[in-house]
């Protein structure tokens, strides 16, 4: 008996087994055009959720921008320092996200 990756949900199962026990996807049933076509659908799902980040790390960044200037807080005081860290956190993950978008895009 061997471990290997539900071509559904990617948990590990067995592959012995007639389905998958996390998502219940039959894998005797598969051949390799369904794989591809789940490998296919996964990727998009993946890169769709990877636009999502991005777009939230946006806001983030967008959000604490705005408030920094836009309301004129004070400096030192925690409306500031939380503009402040959610500017730098949205930078530097949207940063980190694009360029993990770049990677997946380029990857077969
Ligand atoms: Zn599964």
């Amino acid at each position: 008996m061997a471990v290997i990756n539900c071509p559904g949900c990617k948990k590990k199962t067995s592959d012995k087994a007639i389905e998958c026990s996390h998502c219940g996807l039959s894998l005797q049933a598969l051949d390799s055009d369904k794989i591809a076509n789940l490998n296919h659908v996964n990727r998009i799902n993946q890169a769709q959720r990877l636009m999502t980040y991005s777009f939230v790390a946006m806001l983030l960044f967008c959000g604490g921008f705005l408030f920094m200037f836009w309301d004129n807080v004070e400096q030192g005081t925690w409306q500031h320092n939380l503009a402040m860290a959610s500017t730098v956190v949205g930078f530097i993950l949207y940063i980190i996200i694009r360029i993990r978008l770049l990677f997946f895009k380029r990857k077969k």
